[in-house]
């Protein structure tokens, strides 16, 4: 399923993990588009969840989750992808498999290494490492030549 989001959701999503990096820590950002998610999808928002981060990992609270599903039930938006940050190599840990926000098969999960310092919307596709979830729930990185298949900055 191909996604669109455009160049200014790109940035605020960059500045907003550069800044969890600049407190040492990994940043989450969730891309919502307006229901129903469907091929060519526009990304409408760049929303960053109730959650609490360390160096190598973070995680949503159940009180986080509510707030989110409120959030999306009001603003009549679904989760499409989520991107984090990473303080030095993009990858999908095991912690983010099970982890993982996004749960629809053809999820996108987007990795942004060195905490996005010196990633911007240009080379962010070339930077991130993104994953999708397969119909047998495993995540699987999506070769570069296969991006924009999944995902098109617009
Ligand atoms: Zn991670």
């Amino acid at each position: 399923m191909l996604l669109r989001c455009p160049i200014s959701l790109v940035d605020e999503t960059l500045e907003i993990l550069r800044a969890a990096g600049r407190r040492g820590t990994e940043g989450i950002v969730l891309w919502l588009a307006r229901r129903p998610l469907g091929d060519g999808s526009l990304i409408a928002e760049a929303f960053v969840p109730e959650h609490t981060a360390e160096v190598d990992v973070f995680r949503i609270p159940p009180t986080g989750m509510t707030a989110l599903m409120v959030h999306l039930k009001a603003r009549k938006l679904a989760l499409a992808a989520q991107v984090h940050s990473h303080p030095a190599e993009a990858f999908h840990s095991r912690a983010d498999d099970a982890w993982a926000i996004v749960c629809h098969e053809g999820a996108l999960s987007i990795v942004v290494p060195q905490f996005a310092k010196g990633v911007t919307a240009a080379n962010f596709l070339d930077r991130s490492a993104s994953f999708c979830l397969s119909p047998d729930d495993r995540w699987l990185e999506v070769p570069a030549h296969d991006l924009p298949q999944y995902l098109m900055l617009t």
